[in-house]
């Protein structure tokens, strides 16, 4: 369904970004990946993924907190593959503190990789989508927010004022594109078992010593009615619907998938 198509994925060498990055794969998308640590495994799990479908793989180190890296990662992908149909705006980190306690830099480091990123990503993607299809513009941004972009929960004021306000940016891009063939949307999710929730389930089964396994159902209990995490696979499927000719007149939607977290 994507042959041709080109996805830029930030954040994408870890958890929601790599689901997101292998399932657009698996539908001939050509894949930007980008994020810190390990890049081998990460590229070889995109490259198996989209092997069938003929995908390439190509690899920018971004910081995201720094524009001029932006400005560059988006050069390369445009060099490598010509266009950026696809934007997945997904590299977010977390920090856990009370707003008296909570570290400044920590905050300014939230806002530019959670926030701001996305806005420098969006901005100077768009011209190229709205040139493509003779015109008409076609495009897919998707940034990845959270239920926090709908709901707050203490002690992680950054996160949340980050992911409300990526919301937000997604309201007005797709408002600001509404007659053209480029939608903008924002997926929600609630726990998904990847690093960034492992350090969280750590904390809590040190404060509490208790389990690994009891400290999962302890993090799920307080929010997630269904009692399961979201997995990287359930998002990248959601990613291709959004990326898909039906999805075409969905717009400026914060799509949750929070096992009803934000139900209650
Ligand atoms: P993760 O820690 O597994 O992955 C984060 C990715 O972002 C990694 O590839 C990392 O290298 C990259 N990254 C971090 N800082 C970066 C920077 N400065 N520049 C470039 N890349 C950077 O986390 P995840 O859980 O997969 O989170 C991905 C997104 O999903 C985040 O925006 C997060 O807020 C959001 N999210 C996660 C959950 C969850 O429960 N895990 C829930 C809702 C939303």
């Amino acid at each position: 369904m994507l042959k041709g198509k080109t996805a830029l994925v930030t954040g994408s060498t870890s958890g929601i970004g790599l689901g997101i990055a292998k399932a657009l794969a698996r539908q001939g998308a050509n894949i930007v990946l980008n994020g810190f640590g390990d890049v081998d495994g990460p590229r070889a799990e995109v490259l198996a993924a989209g092997q069938a479908a003929g995908a390439q793989v190509a690899y920018h180190g971004a910081d995201m907190s720094r524009v001029a890296d932006i400005e560059d990662m988006v050069q390369y992908s445009v060099r490598n593959f010509g266009q950026i149909d696809i934007l997945v705006n997904n590299a977010g980190i977390q920090h856990v503190a009370r707003v008296e306690d909570f570290p400044p830099e920590r905050w300014d480091a939230i806002i530019a990789i959670n926030l701001s990123s996305a806005f420098h990503t969006s901005r100077l993607v768009l011209p190229m989508m709205q040139a493509a299809d003779g015109g008409k513009g076609w495009g897919r941004i998707i940034n990845v927010a959270s239920v926090h972009g709908l709901v707050g929960s203490a002690q992680k004021s950054a996160y949340v004022a980050a992911k409300h306000g990526i919301v937000g940016l997604t309201k007005v891009t797709a408002l600001e594109n509404a007659t053209s063939g480029i939608t903008c949307n924002a997926i929600c999710p609630g726990w998904v078992l990847t690093p960034l929730v492992q350090k969280q389930v750590d904390a809590k089964a040190e404060q509490h010593g208790i389990s690994n396994e009891e400290a999962k159902k302890l993090l799920l209990g307080e929010k997630e009615p269904s009692m399961q995490f979201t997995t990287p696979e359930e998002l990248g499927e959601l990613a291709v619907f959004f990326c898909s000719p039906a999805a075409a007149n969905v717009r400026g939607v914060a799509w949750n998938m929070d096992g009803g977290w934000a139900a209650q």
